[in-house]
């Protein structure tokens, strides 16, 4: 048979994808064309047109906070091959392997010292569940099984699946759709914007009133630290998390931390926690546990957690997905962590925070522009309208850059490794989209 001009695979694909791919959040059929990618190095990513023609563009995304080490990076692409040419993938029910057991030691190496005992999960959402799991088990052992519910603050993003679900933004995770369904849970209002903002007193009485009039029924609170990610792009005090951290054990509730966004250095600190000195009783770490290479999530949770499950009636954690602990996933995890704390990370975060905070400081002129917030290798502008997220998108791709907008919010978070002139591209692109959007 042969061979089809390029244009035309290309166009079949594109085709193909619009008819039967979903795609995050996508109606079927999709409806807007989504640019094909056939391989990224570095930070760039290689795009294929439909005419056939091939652009790079910079990836101001870290493909959704990821892959903070950039793309087909060769100690990551090693740590792979040599994990590929043993195996795969074995199962974790009666057999262990040394990737699993060296990044498990390894996160407990690198997270608060109470943290010692690790759950290896497949997605975020999937960790975000077992973290629930967990807190609901400890109370059970506990002869408490009326502490069940949990808290958080309205804001927030922790995964699509059920429990996660349930204490995203009750608006922005659309609640109404599921009324009736998921569980319902307990909100305080939103924290006060702000990472320099001391604590508001108010909003910290607020938060105390909330856990104190709920403990009996609270299993835990789960919050994410500084950071609100996916439910609006917003930073606070890491005051706040200390406020909860007293309140949670002066009323006997459990404390989560989803550091699924903010872990492995992207907000300056190597888990967010950091900034405010505390520990958790569970932590969940995702998204650029592995590079960005592939799925894996865990969760980690203290030894009086681990001892109180174990006390339980069912005396074991009641959870163990097929590909729990997969050895390519962990080998990958493991190599970049220790890529990661092998070089001055912090410097590249600080040296990308500025790049961030003086290119996109013009932002501040645009018409529309209500707030511009930088934090760590975080940028954000946010407007007073809905992004249009196709001209947004048409004006970031124009400067040759990656980027995704949502809601009123365009935003940033690169590869630790972009350099100061991609930095610069990206603002530019963030300031164009925010222009045109
Ligand atoms: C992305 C994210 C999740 C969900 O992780 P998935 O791997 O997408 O399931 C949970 N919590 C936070 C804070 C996140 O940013």
């Amino acid at each position: 048979m042969p061979e089809r001009p390029d244009q035309d695979r290309i166009g079949e694909l594109l085709a193909l994808d619009l008819q039967h791919v979903w795609h995050p959040y996508g109606p079927m059929p999709g409806r807007t064309e989504p640019l094909l990618v056939e391989s990224a190095s570095g930070v760039r990513l290689r795009i294929a047109e439909p005419g056939g023609v091939r652009t790079e563009l910079v990836d101001g995304m870290s493909s959704w906070w990821s892959a903070i080490h950039g793309y087909n990076h060769p100690v990551l692409n090693e740590a792979v091959r040599s994990q590929l040419a043993r195996m795969s993938h074995v199962m974790f029910g009666g057999l262990t392997h040394e990737p699993a057991v060296r990044l498990a030691e390894r996160l407990v190496a690198i997270t608060p010292e109470p943290l010692q005992h690790v759950f290896l999960a497949d997605s975020g959402s999937v960790s975000v569940e077992v973290a629930v799991k967990m807190c609901l088990q400890y109370w059970r052992s506990q002869s408490r099984p009326g502490k069940r519910r949990l808290m958080t603050w309205r804001g927030g993003y922790h995964g699509d699946t059920w429990q996660p679900m349930s204490v995203c933004d009750p608006e922005g995770g659309m609640h109404h759709l599921w009324s009736g369904l998921l569980p319902v849970q307990v909100f305080a209002d939103a924290p006060p914007a702000g990472f320099d903002a001391a604590p508001d007193r108010a909003y910290a009485d607020h938060l105390r009133e909330t856990v104190a009039r709920h403990a009996d029924e609270l299993a835990a609170v789960i919050v994410e630290p500084v950071v609100q990610g996916a439910g609006g792009m917003r930073f606070h005090s890491p005051g706040l998390l200390r406020v909860l951290r007293e309140t949670c054990d002066e009323h006997d509730v459990l404390l989560v931390l989803d550091e699924i966004a903010t872990g492995f250095g992207r907000t300056g600190t190597l888990f967010a926690a950091g900034h405010a000195g505390i520990c958790p009783d569970v932590m969940c770490v995702g998204k650029a546990l592995t590079g960005g290479y592939l799925t894996m999530a865990a969760a980690l949770c203290t030894t009086r957690v681990a001892e109180g499950i174990s006390r339980g009636e069912v005396p074991v954690l009641a959870h163990g997905p097929t590909f729990m602990g997969n050895p390519l996933a962990a080998a990958v995890a493991l190599a970049s962590v220790d890529l990661l704390l092998g070089q001055d990370w912090q410097r590249e975060v600080k040296r990308i925070e500025t790049g961030l905070r003086e290119g996109l400081a013009p932002a501040k002129q645009i018409a529309g522009v209500t707030d511009v917030r930088v934090l760590g290798a975080i940028g954000v502008v946010q407007l007073d309208h809905e992004v249009d997220m196709a001209a947004a998108t048409r004006a970031a791709v124009r400067e040759g850059v990656w980027l995704r907008p949502f809601r009123d919010l365009v935003y940033t978070m690169p590869p630790y490794v972009t350099g100061d002139e991609d930095v610069a591209a990206i603002c530019r692109a963030v300031l164009a989209a925010a222009r045109e959007g």
